[in-house]
């Protein structure tokens, strides 16, 4: 066995205070603040404050959202996919935090509910991917000579431009409920149709004071997607669902002795290095 990035059985200093998490998952010690379903193949950005919980949900079936992360107060710290690719794992499920970009370094979010398949499928295939990023305009016009501007990055662009932010600010995503994995012979992206059913849903407790934002893909649910011109994306339309997106206050006993996480304290990078 090569030397594992993490260590699952041996999570050191990413231990995870479980019992705290499992409380915070329990549905009959919240109350919902927020509830908005999102249109097929559009977008929505929500602010979620620390110590809240939020449901990403498919209220009537199979369909794979973008997700992306930002600090509410300062937008340069957002999601960072590829460490929290090294530090949960390419794919991501309950008990896993989706971790922000340098110089923070920090827990953005807690992982704490899934309904999806954990196990992989016949072809190693995993929900929840940090392996691939959204789709965009530009490749579509790169690979399939088409404009499409219903993309997850027009439609995380168009959900966050209200917040002051713009396509410069959109990033590599968490797709939700999205089924991906690299095949074994040329070690090259491929996705399966979603498994998600009218209900499922991914839940987490935010760390920190969050804008989120979140684009229900033009993929649809993955069933019929493909780079073949001329007809992939309108056999995907057919296949285009809502999303659910729902906000929790917890009872604020399930809050006693947590704090927001803290960045690493280094010294500055650019300080000239200590001699030795
Ligand atoms: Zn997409």
């Amino acid at each position: 066995m090569p030397n594992l990035y993490r260590d699952p059985a041996n999570p050191g200093r990413l231990a995870l205070d479980l019992a705290f998490y499992g409380r915070l998952a329990d549905p009959a010690r919240r109350s919902r603040v927020l509830q908005h379903t999102i249109p097929p193949r559009s977008g929505w950005a929500w602010p979620v404050q620390a110590g809240q919980v939020c449901r990403l949900s498919t209220p009537e079936g199979a369909q794979v959202g973008d997700l992306n992360l930002w600090n509410l107060h300062n937008p340069r710290e957002r999601f960072w996919a590829s460490r929290t690719r090294q530090l949960q794992g390419a794919h991501v499920t309950t008990g896993a935090r989706l971790w922000s970009c340098l110089p923070y370094l920090r827990p953005m979010v807690t992982l704490i509910a899934d309904t999806l398949p954990t196990a992989p499928t016949p072809h190693g295939g995993r929900c929840h991917d940090l392996l691939g990023t959204r789709c965009d305009p530009y490749v579509y016009q790169l690979l399939d000579g088409r404009d499409l501007d219903v993309t997850c990055h027009n439609n995380l662009t168009r959900a966050v431009a209200p917040w002051h932010l713009t396509e410069l600010d959109v990033h590599d995503v968490l797709n939700v409920f999205q089924v991906t994995g690299l095949d074994p012979v040329h070690g090259v992206y491929f996705m399966e149709a979603s498994p998600a059913k009218r209900g499922d849903y991914l839940e987490f407790f935010a760390e920190q004071d969050l804008l989120c934002a979140f684009s229900a893909c033009p993929s649809g649910d993955l069933s019929a997607w493909g780079w073949e011109p001329g007809s992939n994306v309108d056999r995907a339309w057919a296949t285009c669902k809502p999303l659910g997106v729902e906000v929790y206050d917890v009872a604020p006993a399930l809050l006693t002795g947590w704090r927001p996480p803290e960045s690493p304290q280094v010294r500055p990078v650019g300080d000239a290095p200590v001699a030795g």
